[in-house]
């Protein structure tokens, strides 16, 4: 599920949609694409409006931060939970269920139909735009290999929580964007520049084609284009960079990576050949 803004209006609207796109069909299973209220709202409206109570599919992770006595009923934790990976098998065709590691939270799952070589992946990938702000509940160094697990996975068309569809390459094009954003971030953290000194120092090459006007990622370097980044990253980021440019964002990138992982960031990723 992936529903910003008033959940239960949003489960009610899916309910009429599954109502008029499949109609007369049962509810089966609600599968969560994380724990993150946006995504895990809302089953409750769902089973009203259809006959009632069915599995709810998560990470066990999700479990884990959903379970207990202080949670919202409005967003119950999955009753059928895995680690790795799972099949859900739905009109004779499987829907497999991929954890492909920490990204955008800890329990995050990719959906993908094989038959169709169709995949649905929401938050920590979106086509072009990238993560920005203050990355809320993004696990870094996580976060970069899980995006290149993702093609592994022999999609040709993908699905976004946010924005158009897209296929490989726009998959590929946000691996090439952190990849190049990583290694110029860690360049200038090891070189003990300040964040200012960072911002006015790192170009993404990939963002610009000579003269530093953009290239063809339209959108997707949203801080270069001096345009505001839509999607990933935006639910619970503050307004911090609001209006901001390449530089601001540039500098908070560095902030973050140097106040949640120091050390760890620079071994990591000085030492790592491109993959
Ligand atoms: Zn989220």
């Amino acid at each position: 599920m992936a529903s910003p803004g008033d959940v239960t209006a949003a489960a009610r609207l899916y309910a009429a949609e599954m109502g008029r796109l499949a109609p007369g069909k049962p509810l089966r299973t609600v599968v969560y694409s994380h724990d993150h209220a946006d995504h895990a709202s809302g089953a409750p409206t769902l089973f009203q409006a259809f006959a009632g109570p069915v599995p709810i599919v998560g990470h066990e992770n999700a479990y884990a931060k959903l379970a207990g006595p202080t949670g919202d009923p409005n967003l119950p934790p999955p009753t059928l939970t895995f680690a790795d990976r799972m099949t859900i098998g739905f009109g004779g065709r499987p829907i497999e269920l991929h954890y492909l590691g920490k990204s955008h939270s800890d329990n995050l799952i990719v959906a993908y139909l094989p038959e169709d070589r169709f995949a649905f992946a929401v938050d920590f990938v979106a086509n072009e735009v990238v993560g920005f702000r203050d990355l809320p509940d993004y696990h870094f160094p996580d976060f970069f290999e899980t995006l290149e697990r993702l093609q592994r996975i022999p999609y040709e068309r993908i699905v976004f929580g946010q924005g158009p569809p897209g296929d490989r390459a726009s998959v590929e094009r946000q691996v090439r964007y952190y990849r190049e954003l990583r290694e110029a971030v860690s360049k200038a953290v090891a070189q003990g520049m300040s964040e200012d000194e960072a911002a006015g120092w790192i170009q993404l090459a990939s963002c610009h084609s000579g003269g530093g006007t953009t290239s063809g990622w339209g959108s997707m370097c949203g801080p270069c284009t001096g345009g505001w980044l839509e999607g990933v990253g935006r639910e619970g980021g503050d307004d911090v960079l609001a209006g901001a440019g390449n530089g601001a964002y540039i500098k908070q990138f560095v902030r973050v990576m140097r106040v949640r992982f120091p050390a760890r960031f620079l071994q990591v990723w000085t030492q790592r050949r491109p993959v």
